[in-house]
């Protein structure tokens, strides 16, 4: 006899109820309706084309393990090919263990990659940004941006995967409408076109909520770092996430009409506008002006003088 806590496609016990998509799935059904969800994120929005070479970053959470996970599975099927990267900050007590987890991970799912250390790099750690700066993660979202892209850009990439999941894009653009911030807002969407030497990002997850990533790391049963970056302190954006999840408790499909709307609008937004750059006259790299924030902070510190 089939009860409410069955499959509802193969009468198994099931392991999930997913009241946006109306269903009850097992186990085995899960991981297929999640892997098929994020290829139809990539179709969807063009993503990737065949003989493209992707850089996966990863930084050990249960977001970009999921992914690395994903496109392993999906890049025979789709034609392009995977590399991981994963960038050790130098912060103290965290990253030795997301490294060691990107390690196991690469090592199970057979992906090439890289370790990349900031301090070998580059000279300094964002332990030392943390000694000068107040916004820590601020600081360190401008750090990776620039040091995988200019790695992708370096390595002859084609684009630069991460893992952003829907609440966080969510979250981020309510924090964005709140605070008026246009250009944040526009920023928020499945692809970011490359233009000279910025190389395209693509977020697989735009369509994947945290709950069944956690779901999906934990059927798999594949490694996460447990441990907390120190300064992973009273993120503001998180609340957002909250409210917008009380919301799906009300009306399950919400988050979905609310991605789809903003994601196919700002889009087109970001086809259409025209936004000026130039080359950063220390590094050669991309940057709305003269000096990039990299160089900037990087003469802060006492690295470079300008
Ligand atoms: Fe960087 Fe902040 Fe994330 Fe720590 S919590 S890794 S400082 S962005
Ligand atoms: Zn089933
Ligand atoms: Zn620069």
């Amino acid at each position: 006899m089939r009860t409410r806590t069955r499959c509802k496609l193969c009468g198994k016990k099931a392991v999930v109820t997913l009241p946006y998509a109306n269903t009850r799935l097992c186990k085995e059904h899960f991981k297929e309706y999640f892997t098929r969800r994020i290829e139809r994120t990539i179709r969807r929005y063009r993503m990737v084309s065949p003989g493209e070479r992707i850089l996966v970053t990863v930084s050990g959470g249960k977001d970009s393990v999921a992914l690395l996970d994903v496109l392993s599975i999906l890049s025979e099927k789709l034609g392009f090919k995977i590399h991981g990267l994963t960038l050790d900050l130098g912060i103290k007590g965290y990253s030795s263990e997301y490294v060691r987890v990107a390690e196991e991970v690469y090592g199970r799912l057979g992906v090439e990659y890289t370790i990349l250390s900031l301090k070998e790099t580059y000279g300094f750690t964002i332990d030392e940004v943390a000694g000068i700066k107040r916004r820590v993660c601020a600081y360190c979202g401008l750090v990776k941006r620039y040091v995988f892209n200019r790695y992708a850009w370096e390595n002859g990439f084609d684009a630069i995967a991460t893992g952003h999941n829907m609440d966080d894009l969510l979250g981020n653009a309510l924090f964005a409408i709140m605070r008026g911030d246009l250009e944040a807002l526009m920023k928020i969407k499945p692809v970011i076109p490359g233009r000279e030497a910025l190389v395209k990002r693509i977020r697989p997850l735009a369509f994947t909520r945290e709950k069944d990533i956690k779901l999906y790391i934990c059927l798999k049963k594949l490694p996460v770092v447990r441990t907390t970056c120190p300064y992973a302190v009273g993120a503001t954006s998180g609340v957002f996430k909250s409210k917008i999840n009380e919301l799906e408790d009300r009306f399950p499909s919400i988050k979905y009409s609310f991605a789809r709307t903003l994601y196919d609008k700002m889009q087109i937004q970001m086809e259409e506008s025209d936004y000026q750059l130039r080359k950063c006259k220390i590094c050669g790299m991309p940057s709305k002006s003269q000096i990039c924030g990299f160089c900037r902070l990087r003469a802060e510190l006492g690295k470079i003088s300008l």
